[in-house]
C-alpha cells in the first residue's frame, strides 16, 4: 500500500491509496476533484473507487467531479449515510470489507461527530476523517460523548499500537496546545508539540500519526488521567468521572478554547 496524502481546501487532508501490485486506487474524502485528479495522473494510477468517513461537504465535495471525470467508480459510506453522500453505490457496516486492487478494506462504523462517521482499516493504516485527529477528535455534531469514547478508545483504539492514523484536518499543532492546557504534566506531548511546532513552520504534514503516540497525546484517549480528571472535576465538581463524562467536559472545552 502507497498512502499520498492530498492537501485540499485550507486545511483538509484527501488520501490516495495506491495497491502497488495492480495500480488501482482509491481516494478517501476527496473534497475537491481537482487536486485530487492532479495527483492521479501524475502517479499514473487508475481511480477505482471513493471512499468517504462521512457526509460533510467539505470531505464529499469532490465526488460529483470525480465521478463524472473517471467512469464506474465505486462510492463507499455507511449504510445511514444513503442520500447524505453524492453517488453513493456502496452502503457499509461494521466490519464490512471489501477490495481496492488486493488491499482489503475494512468498514468500523464510528458514530459521535455524525451518526453514519466510518473509519476505513487497511493493512497497517486507518483512515478516521472527523472522528480522531491527532491529539483530538471531531466536534459532536450527531452523537453523544459516550458514542465518541466508544469510537476512539474501542473503536480505533482496537487497532494495533503501530497502525497509522491518516486523519482528515491539519489541526494538530492547536490539537496538542489544547492537550496541554488540560495536562500539562504530560511529558509526551510537550515533546510533540515542539517537533510539530519544527515540522509546521517548515511546511511539513503532522500526517500521519500513529495509535501508540494518540494513547500518550490525545486528550480524549486519556479519560483517566489523574491530571485529566482534576481538571474536569474542577470544571464540573458533580461530574461521576466516568470516561465518557470526562470525554463529554474535555470535548465542551475543546469547543472553547
Ligand atoms: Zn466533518
Amino acid at each position: 500500500m502507497k498512502v499520498i496524502p492530498i492537501p485540499c481546501l485550507s486545511d483538509n487532508y484527501a488520501y490516495l491509496v495506491v495497491c502497488e501490485a495492480t495500480g488501482h486506487a482509491g481516494v478517501v474524502d476527496p473534497s475537491e476533484a481537482a487536486p485530487v485528479a492532479a495527483r492521479v495522473e501524475k502517479e499514473g494510477v487508475e481511480l477505482k473507487a471513493i471512499l468517504n468517513t462521512h457526509h460533510h461537504w467539505d470531505h464529499i465535495g469532490g465526488n460529483k467531479e470525480l465521478l463524472k471525470r473517471y467512469g464506474g467508480l465505486k462510492v463507499y459510506g455507511h449504510v445511514s449515510d444513503r442520500g447524505r453522500i453524492d453517488g453513493q453505490t456502496e452502503a457499509l457496516e461494521t466490519g464490512d470489507t471489501f477490495l481496492l486492487g488486493k488491499l482489503e478494506c475494512r468498514a468500523m462504523h464510528n458514530p459521535g461527530h455524525t451518526s453514519g462517521a466510518v473509519s476505513y482499516a487497511i493493512e497497517d493504516g486507518v483512515f478516521t476523517g472527523d472522528t480522531m485527529f491527532a491529539a483530538g477528535c471531531g466536534r459532536l455534531f450527531e452523537g453523544t460523548p459516550a458514542m465518541m469514547y466508544e469510537s476512539l478508545n474501542k473503536v480505533i483504539g482496537s487497532l494495533p499500537k503501530e497502525t497509522h492514523v491518516y486523519f482528515g484536518h491539519e489541526y494538530t499543532e492547536n490539537n496538542l496546545r489544547f492537550a496541554l492546557a488540560v495536562e500539562p504534566g504530560n511529558r509526551a506531548v510537550h515533546e510533540k508539540l515542539a517537533q510539530v511546532h519544527q515540522m509546521r513552520a517548515a511546511g511539513r504534514f503532522t500526517t500521519p500519526s500513529t495509535l501508540a503516540e494518540e494513547w500518550s497525546t490525545n486528550p480524549f484517549m486519556r479519560c483517566d488521567s489523574e491530571e485529566i480528571r482534576a481538571r474536569v472535576k474542577q470544571e464540573d465538581p458533580s461530574n461521576d468521572l466516568s470516561p465518557a463524562a470526562v470525554l463529554g467536559v474535555i470535548r465542551r472545552l475543546k469547543d472553547n478554547f
